[in-house]
């Protein structure tokens, strides 16, 4: 019989195992972006910052218990093709301090909002009729009506996806 390993004992997973779940099931999700905090949107011109925001490819707004942030994505160069982390021994304490036992994979997603462009800014602010995002929601729709038609090419990073259907 094998030896139950100290992260067996202690009802958490082993390395290995944790290993399977974020190379294959999750695909290595927090390898694959960095988060930047923000200022709280108190005012208009909070609010056209997080439009500025929102208005790059690759970034998302978010809020969680630690308050407002973007979200940049952005491949980690010692993620491998199979999604293995290549300086696992050595890679940042950043890492090193993440659980991954109540990941954004394995636990509940921690976001009160998603926002994914500004069309989703505007769809939020409307929402709560907030009084300083007004300008910017009316400002939103006035720009959109000069670009052009597009397809609905999916930018949602999968954990956003998964929260917004929640
Ligand atoms: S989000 Fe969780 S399961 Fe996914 S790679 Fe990171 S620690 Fe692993
Ligand atoms: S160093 Fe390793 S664990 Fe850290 S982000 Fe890069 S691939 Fe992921």
């Amino acid at each position: 019989m094998a030896r139950r390993t100290d992260a067996a004992r202690n009802g958490r997973k082993s390395q290995e195992e944790q290993a399977v779940i974020c190379s294959k099931k999750c695909r290595a999700r927090c390898c694959n972006y960095v988060t930047i905090q923000i200022q709280p949107p108190n005012s208009e011109r909070d609010w056209d910052e997080i439009r500025w925001w929102l208005i790059h490819e690759g970034i998302h707004v978010v809020k969680d218990d630690d308050g407002w942030m973007a979200i940049v994505h952005s491949r980690c160069e010692y993620l491998d093709r199979n999604n293995h982390c290549l300086a696992y021994k050595h890679r940042p304490s950043t890492c090193r301090n993440y659980d991954a036992e109540n990941c954004e994979y394995t636990g509940p997603v921690p976001f009160k909002v998603c926002l994914t462009d500004e069309q989703d800014l505007e769809h939020y602010l409307r929402q709560r009729s907030l009084q300083r995002g007004r300008a910017i929601a009316r400002r939103i729709r006035a720009a959109r009506r000069q670009l052009p038609a597009q397809g609905s090419g999916e930018r949602r990073h999968p954990l956003l996806l998964e929260a917004s259907r929640r």
